[in-house]
Order: structure tokens, then sequence, then C-alpha cells
């Protein structure tokens, strides 16, 4: 055990940053560096640079009004340049006694044409004193612990003995054949980068020192994600067989026919079914290209050799909808499906847990009550997840051990996502599932055109909203998203729905928002369904899913505010049947750079797909795959967008060595996260 190198302060203020030992220090990484091994001259100097300045006092200057301002008057032999300090304790202007001298470093602003340092770091010196000859670390920080105290404390570490036996390399020769150095020599490097090297390497953390460490991240990451693909191989399932004539009875009263993505995503569906192991797959694609008749017909195998089908969806409106869908789909074929949800009156529920244990509901839909205690299924061998990404993933897992319960065997799982990823981030990233996409949008899908309002332009679009209904369409208005305050936003609902129905006498408007009661959303939907409501005044409830080939219409409020990924779902509820289709966005004056720019990727693209990769560039990975909610080790250093090529390069590597090196693969776990520690279990 190496002995104690902080002290309990210091351990204490470590903490806070999520350091709990020595190596947390050394993975605590510097945000950047500062340039401290070179002298500027005052002549050279341009605004907006970080320069380095070495120079004499020659006058200080302390004022109150208008504010508190102490100004230090600097001169090397070329030039001027002034100091500024805003806040300054007393003792301070004492430090500053003309004729000392000074090294300077910050940024260079102009102030009515003089130069000036607010706030620069500075050292009084001896005149000659020697310059760093390495790049000074800038780390991320806490209240009460200094960049010197903790540069202090990564140099103590690294002045320890048996450093070598403490930081082993697991994988010496991989290391080797990638050029790549040491665990040792990158951790120095990158805390105390040589002026030799290119400090713009080091900022940007492309340095082979960097790529090391961001490559052993992944590698564990990936580890992880690798470890439960193989391990899931290792449980055992009953194969679900594929039957021609029942696909063939359900094709032909199906009233579309299959375009050929979604034939060949079935296909690899059927195939999975078909092993002794789970299927573990996401299926993504994009808003209304039909991923859930596949998942249907996935179903239809399973019921077909005698199992359950649960298919999960996130929202009750949702889950109705699907309901009923497959509802006329399945009972011409004489199978009974059953709808699940919390909100179920206690008699109906009942009826429904007797029909599920007794095994005569084949293919229960609903929401997550389809999880719960309560639930016993007599023969459930396959689960659907419809819009996975709301789940979050420790569903998913949770789903695992519930059945688990159940049976010897696991039930296969397909997981379904209309928030499509580029395709390799999401080969890499969801490494530890299948993964099947579907790229292209049934025929005869009409175009949706897009059109940006400025809010105070609302009335405009009363009229064609009028025309849109006079021609038998309806409409959906979407109201803002105000995160601060549900009150709030159904106050706006409301608002708006009373000025639409005063407006359009003619047409009847309709009102749906979170707070209702489930019953009254079913009615409130199954009226615009039915075409009786023209108009749908709706919170983003309406977010997932819905379906209403008849709505060609959607106004949505403050679209500002609205991430990308939410905007592609929303419009993709119209553009759904034969007809022309307009959304409207409405913004709020005046737009933030980030708005502007989303607006205008909405307004160009219509592919979920592209939209994804704008969002990535936006946003980053860990936003766009909802890393926070989902409860898997985050990653600290690498970026997924950033060191997509590592990633891949990881897991392919991640592959080898967990058949290859198990004990070392579990010590560079060990090493990386103690979040990771159930990988290997097989
Ligand atoms: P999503 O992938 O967003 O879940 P859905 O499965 O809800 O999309 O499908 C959207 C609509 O397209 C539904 O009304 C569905 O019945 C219809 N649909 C699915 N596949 C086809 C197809 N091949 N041809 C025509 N319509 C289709
Ligand atoms: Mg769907």
């Amino acid at each position: 055990m190496p002995k104690q190198i902080f002290t309990e302060i210091q351990s204490k203020k470590l903490k806070k940053l999520g350091i709990l030992n020595s190596l947390d220090l050394l993975l605590h990484l510097p945000l950047r560096y500062v340039d401290e091994t070179k002298l500027d001259l005052i002549k050279d100097i341009r605004p907006g640079f970080m320069c380095q300045i070495e120079a004499k006092i020659i006058s200080i200057e302390v004022s109150y009004r208008p504010r508190k301002n102490l100004t230090v008057h600097v001169q090397d032999k070329t030039g001027e340049l002034k100091l500024r300090f805003i806040n300054f304790y007393p003792s301070q202007i004492k430090q500053f006694e003309e004729g000392k001298i000074l090294r300077v470093y910050g940024e260079i602003k102009l102030n009515s044409f003089l130069f000036e340092m607010i706030h620069p770091q500075y050292e009084f010196i001896k005149i000659g004193a020697p310059l760093k000859n390495f790049y000074t670390p800038v780390y991320p920080t806490t209240e009460g612990l200094s960049q010197k105290l903790i540069f202090k404390l990564v140099k103590k570490v690294f002045e320890q003995e048996n450093l070598d036996e403490q930081y082993p390399d697991y994988f010496g020769k991989l290391y080797l054949e990638k050029k790549l150095p040491s665990l040792l020599e990158a951790l120095q490097l990158i805390h105390k980068p040589k002026k030799e090297y290119e400090k713009k390497l080091f900022d940007e953390k492309t340095s082979i020192f960097h790529q090391r460490i961001i490559y052993d991240e992944l590698l564990a990451h990936q580890f992880f994600f690798r470890g439960k693909y193989h391990e899931n191989k290792s449980y055992k399932s009953k194969p679900i067989l594929y039957s021609d004539s029942i696909q063939k009875k359900f094709l032909n009263n199906l009233e579309f026919k299959l375009t050929n993505q979604q034939q060949l995503v079935f296909l690899e569906i059927t195939n999975d079914l078909n092993q002794s192991y789970p299927m573990y797959r996401l299926l993504q694609g994009d808003v209304g290209s039909g991923k859930t008749v596949v998942a249907v017909m996935a179903a239809l195998q399973a019921i077909n050799s005698g199992f359950q089908v649960a298919f999960m969806a996130p929202t009750e409106i949702l889950a109705e909808q699907h309901f009923e869908k497959i509802k006329s789909w399945l009972s011409p074929l004489g199978i009974e499906v059953e709808l699940l949800t919390g909100s179920m009156n206690p008699k109906l529920k009942k009826r429904s847990y007797e029909k599920i244990k007794s095994g005569l509901a084949k293919l229960i839909v609903g929401t997550h009550a389809l999880i719960q205690e309560k639930v016993d299924y007599k023969s459930i061998g396959f689960y659907i997840i419809d819009e996975q990404h709301r789940f979050g993933v420790r569903q998913r897992l949770a789903l695992k051990e519930k059945s688990e319960s159940n049976k010897n065997f696991e039930p296969h799982q397909l997981m379904m996502s209309a928030t499509p990823i580029p395709r390799t981030l999401a080969m890499n990233y969801f490494a530890d599932m299948d993964i099947s996409i579907i790229n292209e949008m049934p025929p005869g899908r009409k175009s949706i055109t897009t059109k940006i309002f400025a809010s105070e332009k609302r009335n405009q679009i009363l009229d064609t909203i009028d025309q849109n209904c006079l021609s038998g369409n309806q409409v959906y208005w979407v109201c803002p998203l105000i995160e601060e305050s549900e009150t709030l936003q159904l106050e706006t609902a409301e608002r708006t729905f009373q000025d639409l129905s005063n407006y359009f006498v003619n047409h009847k408007v309709g009102l749906i928002h979170g707070r209702l009661h489930s019953k009254e959303k079913k009615e409130i939907m199954e009226e615009f369904k039915k075409n009786k409501i023209k108009i749908i005044v709706a919170t983003t409830v309406i977010e997932v899913g819905v379906d209403v080939p008849n709505a060609t219409l959607m106004v949505i409020e403050n679209a500002e505010r609205m991430g990308l990924s939410q905007l592609h779902q929303l419009r993709g509820r119209i553009g759904r049947g034969d007809k022309e289709s307009i959304c409207i966005l409405l913004y709020q004056k005046k737009l933030s750079d980030i708005a502007k720019r989303r607006l205008k990727v909405i307004y160009e693209n219509i592919d979920g797909f592209k939209i994804a990769e704008e969002d990535l560039k936006l946003r980053g990975p860990g936003e766009l795959l909802g890393l926070r909610q989902s409860g898997l080790p985050s990653l600290r250093i690498a970026d997924l967008d950033r060191d997509q090529e590592l990633l891949s390069i990881a897991k392919t590597d991640a592959d080898f060595l967990l058949k290859k090196r198990p004990k070392d693969v579990l010590m560079h776990i060990n090493r990386w996260h103690r979040n990771y520690q159930d990988v290997g279990r097989s």
C-alpha cells in the first residue's frame, strides 16, 4: 500500500473534484496550459493574446471612483503597460513598490488606446531568473485548491518510489505496436509538457500522451460494453422459429407493403430470434420510418412459438395508440392483445393481470407497468421497448433481472429508438447491442415544408390554419416547453386554446397536456383522430409516437427553446399521410447564436440522421446520447466525437483482449473505474 500522500484537509478538497487517490489525481488532467517558457516584449504585444512580460514597476495608483481600482504601471526596455486590479487586498498594494521587477502573465486588452492586463498572474523575480522549461498546466479546480497546490501534489505523487510497480502497463506490447508511450510517461508529460513540444497539441488533448490516456479510457469503456455483449451471448434462450405461413397471413391483411429496409431489418431480427442466446438489438430509424410494424412481425414469430410478448412504450398515450393499432392487425389472426398501463382502473388492471398470468394475453402493450413486480407472465419470451432513449439504459438491465427470476432462460429484447445517431457512433457506443437501422421512408410520403416566423407575426398564420381546416385537414399547435415552470406552460397552453377557440368559431379546438387524467387525454386524442377536433393545442406530451396522418399543419411556439431532436420528433407528427404538410416554427426575439444555428439545421434538414449529426456537432455526444441520465460509467477524458477513431480501435482491441487476457482486463478496469466492476462475470 502506498503511504498517505495527501493531508486530511487536502483529501477533503480533492474529494470535491472526485479525486480519491493518487491515480485519480494523475487522471485529473489539465484543462489547458500557459506558456511561461518565453518572454514577450511590450512592443510586440497585441490585444487578445496571452503574453508573458518581464518589467519594472514605475508607478502605482489607487483610485476609488468610479470604482475601486489598483493600477500598476510597468515598463520594459521597449514600452509601457498597465496592470489593473479591481479586487485587491490592502496588503497587495504594499507589495507593489517602484523599481521592483515583475514577471506577469495574462491576456492583453486595449483600453482607450493603451494596452493593459486585468488581474494578471504575477511574480516578483530577480533579474535574469530562469524561465520555465515546461508549459504550466491549468487544472479544473474548486475553492481552496490553488493551481499551485494541485501542481505540488501531482509532483509529490510522481516523486514516490516504485512508481513503475504502481502504474504498470498491462498491455505493453499493444502500446508498443501502436507507438503509444507508457502510462507513466504519458501522465508525466501531460502534467508537465516539455517546451520542445507543440503546445497546441496539449491544449487540444491530441498529443500522443493524451492519445495513450484516452485510448486507455476508451478501452476500459469498451471492456464494459463488449463484456456485456459477450456475456449476453453466453445466456440461454429458447430459439424462436420463423414461420412463413403466419407472416404471409399477416402481410396479406396489412394495408401497405413493407419497404426494402423494413424487410432487411426483419430478417436480421428473425435471425437473432433463432439463436439459443437472447437477442439484444437496437432498431434505429427515423420518425415515421415504420419500426412498429417490424417489431410486431417479430412479436408474431414469438407468439407463434408459444411465447408472450411485452411491448413497452414510454407514455400512456403512446401505449394506447400502439394497442389500438396492434389489436387491429392481430385480432384478425385470432391473437389476443392486451393493454396494461398504470392509470387503468383497478378492475381492468386485475383482468389484465389475470389474462397475462393465464397466458391468454399473447401480446401485452403497456407502459412501465409491464415490468413491475405485480405482473406475472406465464411465458414471456420477448420484450419490445419503444422509444428506448426515453427510458434510459438502466431499464434495460432491470428488465433482464426481472425475467431471470422467471425462468432459466432469458427473453429476447428489441429496443427501438427514433433519436437516430450516426451509424459509427451508434455501433461503437452502444457496443453491448447489435444494431439495425432503417434508413428509408415508406413510399408516398409527401414532403414537409418548414417555415420560420417571428412570434409577433403569429396572426399571419391564422389564415393558413383556416385554409388547412377548410380542406379537411388538421392542425397541431404545440406550446412552448417551459422547463422552469410547468404551471406557466399550462397557462400558455390554456391561453392559446382560448384564443384559438374564440377565433375559429367554425373549427373545434382541443387542448391536451400532461396534467390531464389519462382518460381525458385518451378521449381528446380519440376526438382528434376521428377528425372531430380540428386544431389541437398541445404541450410537448405529443412529442413521441402519436400517429394522426390527417394532421398536415403544425405550429411550434418558442421553437428556439427546443432541442434539435425534440423539434425533429415533433415535426415528425405531420407528413404522415399522402398530403403535403407544413411546419411553422415561431420564435421569440432575440435569438441566441446556438438557437439560430439549431433553427437553421431544422429548417434545412428533414433527415433525422443528418439532423443528429448536426446535433452532435452542436451539443457533443454526451448530451446526444443522454449519457447523463443513462447511469452508465461516464467518460472523464475521452470525447466521443473527437476520439471516434480511437473508439473504434478500442472496440476491436477490447474484443481481442477480453478473450485472450481476461485477468489483465480486470486489472485495467479496476484502474479505470470503480463502476465497471461487474464486467467479465461470464
Ligand atoms: P416509427 O418508426 O416512427 O415508430 P411508425 O411505425 O409509427 O413509425 O410508422 C409510421 C406510419 O407509417 C404508421 O402509420 C405505419 O402504419 C406506416 N407505415 C409503416 N410502414 C409502412 C410502409 N412500408 N408503407 C406505408 N406505410 C407504412
Ligand atoms: Mg414509433
